[in-house]
């Protein structure tokens, strides 16, 4: 339905009260007026009656009557009005416009029955004779004895009606001026109470349209006034209300923003309510468009799922590991904590998410670690049990065998010391790099020298081989490195590449400076490795022939040593190996 506005609901209201009241008033004011007119004009008849007795009353005494009619016509052509003279009996015997003779007995008019009785008389009726409505005043004419005769003097209605109208029509006039009036005044004034309210409806729109720092005006009516006051404090509240949610909202997506930790609120429907960055990165989804989603839809991970359905039905707080292939395996670690509303019933779950991949492998590293090292170890310890065992129970025959098994054992001693001595380098390494223990003692270093030294270190071994080392490219090249462990890492390639070389081969050495960085190659033309050991032949204890490296005194931390060196020194080392060829190690090194 069209709503009204205010002040066309005040208006007609205000403006028919008005007319009804200046209607009534013009009634009541005609009334009046016509009662006026009519006792007026009784009251003038009244006076002409007083003038006719006046002039008939000589002639009554000589009875004659015919100057009595003579008189009333006179008088009658003066006037506009009627006259006529009865006597007590109700004869006519002077009329102003009729022959006495000829009309009726009058005794029983209205007003000459009360004139008679009462000494006066009036009516006002339609008269036969001059077929029009009349005023009949009639008055009572005495003498010392009596009743002589009664006067009548009668005007047509007309004369008055005529007046009556023009003073109406004037009213009337009058009442359209005052009508005009009032409608005009009571616009105004339907407008002056309609105005301060459309002023403060336009400002609550305002408001509406979230502008707070909007003042009302404040109106003249103290209601009105109040009323403003009171929605410009309400809107001020909510203002600072509002500013300090938006703080606090701010503050709190700082906060997830900031964090590392991927968070997700969920509802009990089971709906994403929000979720910081970190967890959009997690899902690999768009964090925009997560919100108002299902958990479904935006993570298509059947453990996660299930691990929200579990949060979402218990009341306590839960935690698990969670594997997410995205495109390699992520692994989070998530807390859930039920979310309340202020009467503590539960409306959702709150999901808290660590990136633990890395951390995970590392545990898996250690275990898989302390498990190779008890393993190498205890190979060794084994057979050194078993050998000093045989030498202290039971007796040795020949001095050959003795010397053998002190043999066995002084190898075995030799390759724990080995292994012991890997793992104290590897570690020194770590603790350099990780908890900056003894750093690395960066000097510019000519490579030549480098690989001069480590040359020197495994020349016998080579020589044992008749293997020849070959230097090439520029040695002259300089780096900055801690000279002792790439000395250290060089050794240890290049004696991977004599061991792993049949006797009489070469092995090269290149140096070259590529992209800016410092390149040193190590190439044999030994055995070479097969493809799918490459990636893990960096590992810790990882050998391509356990057998022939355990022969060889290897303890299989080697090129865990080299590649731990190298990334200390924010460098990289590659193979490129074909099986039966050879192999060629590269190490990158920044300048
Ligand atoms: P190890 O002490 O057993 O030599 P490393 O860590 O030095 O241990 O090497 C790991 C494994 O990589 C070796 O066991 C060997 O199988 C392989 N390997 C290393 N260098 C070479 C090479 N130059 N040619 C062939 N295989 C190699």
């Amino acid at each position: 339905m069209k709503k009204k506005r205010l002040v066309w609901q005040i208006f007609p209201a205000f403006f028919l009260i008005a007319l009804a009241s200046l209607a009534v008033a013009i009634w009541f004011a005609t009334n009046a007026l016509n009662l006026f007119f009519l006792k007026q004009t009784a009251r003038d008849l009244e006076d002409h009656l007083a003038l006719l007795q006046h002039q008939i009353r000589p002639h009554f005494s000589g009875v004659d009557l015919q100057r009595i009619d003579e008189i009333c016509r006179e008088n009658g052509q003066l006037t506009e009005t009627r006259f006529t003279v009865i006597l007590p009996d109700g004869r006519v015997v002077g009329d102003s416009r009729e022959n006495p003779v000829h009309m009726d007995n009058h005794a029983d008019r209205p007003e000459i029955r009360s004139a008679r009785a009462e000494g006066y008389g009036q009516s006002m009726r339609y008269s036969k004779t001059l077929d029009r409505n009349l005023l009949y005043v009639a008055t009572a004419m005495h003498d010392g004895e009596g009743l002589i005769a009664i006067t009548r003097a009668a005007l047509p209605v007309v004369f008055l009606d005529e007046q009556k109208r023009a003073i109406q029509w004037r009213m009337a006039g009058g009442g359209l001026v005052i009508a005009v009036l009032v409608g005009v005044i009571s616009l105004l004034a339907s407008r002056n109470i309609s105005r301060p309210i459309e002023e403060l409806r336009i400002g609550a729109e305002v408001f509406a349209n979230g502008e707070l720092a909007h003042k009302l005006a404040i109106p003249e009516t103290e209601e009105l006034a109040s009323l403003a006051e009171a929605m410009n404090k309400m809107a001020d509240q909510l203002d600072r209300r509002i500013q300090t949610v938006v703080d606090q909202r701010n503050e709190l997506e700082t906060v997830l923003a900031s964090m590392h930790e991927g968070v997700v609120a969920i509802d009990t429907a089971e709906a994403i309510i929000n979720m910081n960055q970190a967890a959009a990165d997690m899902f690999e989804s768009e964090r925009d468009k997560a919100a108002g989603r299902s958990v479904q839809e935006v993570v298509r991970n059947l453990e996660l799922q299930n691990f929200v359905r579990e949060a979402l039905a218990t009341d306590e707080a839960r935690e698990s590991d969670i594997s997410l292939f995205t495109p390699g395996e992520t692994i989070l670690n998530i807390h859930s904590s039920p979310i309340r509303d202020g009467s503590g019933q539960s409306i959702g779950t709150l999901l808290v998410m660590a990136d633990v991949t890395k951390l995970r492998r590392l545990e898996n590293m250690r275990r898989d670690f302390v498990a190779n090292v008890s393993h190498e170890i205890k190979t060794p310890l084994t057979a050194i049990k078993g050998y000093v065992e045989t030498l202290v129970h039971q007796e040795i025959d020949s001095e050959g065998d003795y010397e053998r098994f002190l043999g066995i054992i002084n190898k075995h001693v030799n390759r724990l010391d080995a292994i012991v001595e890997d793992l104290l380098s590897l570690s020194r390494i770590e603790r350099a790099v990780d908890i900056a223990e003894s750093p690395l003692e960066f000097t510019e270093t000519r490579i030549g020298d480098i690989i001069q030294t480590a040359i020197q270190v495994c020349q016998n071994r080579a020589d044992e081989k008749s293997i020849s080392i070959d230097r090439r490219g520029d040695l002259d090249l300089k780096a900055r490195v801690d000279a002792t462990l790439i000395e250290q890492a060089i050794l240890n390639l290049l004696d991977n590449a004599i061991k792993y070389s049949d006797n009489g081969s070469v092995v090269a050495i290149d140096v070259e400076r590529r992209n800016g960085a410092t390149g040193i190659h190590i190439t044999d033309h030994g055995c070479g490795i097969a493809k799918n050991h490459l990636a893990r032949l960096f590992e810790r204890f990882y050998r391509v022939d356990k057998a022939r490296s355990r022969q060889m005194g290897g303890t299989g931390l080697g090129l865990a040593i080299v590649k731990h060196i190298i990334q200390a020194h924010g460098g990289q080392v590659t193979v490129d190996s074909k099986p039966g060829r050879g192999s060629t190690f590269s190490v990158l090194l920044p300048s």
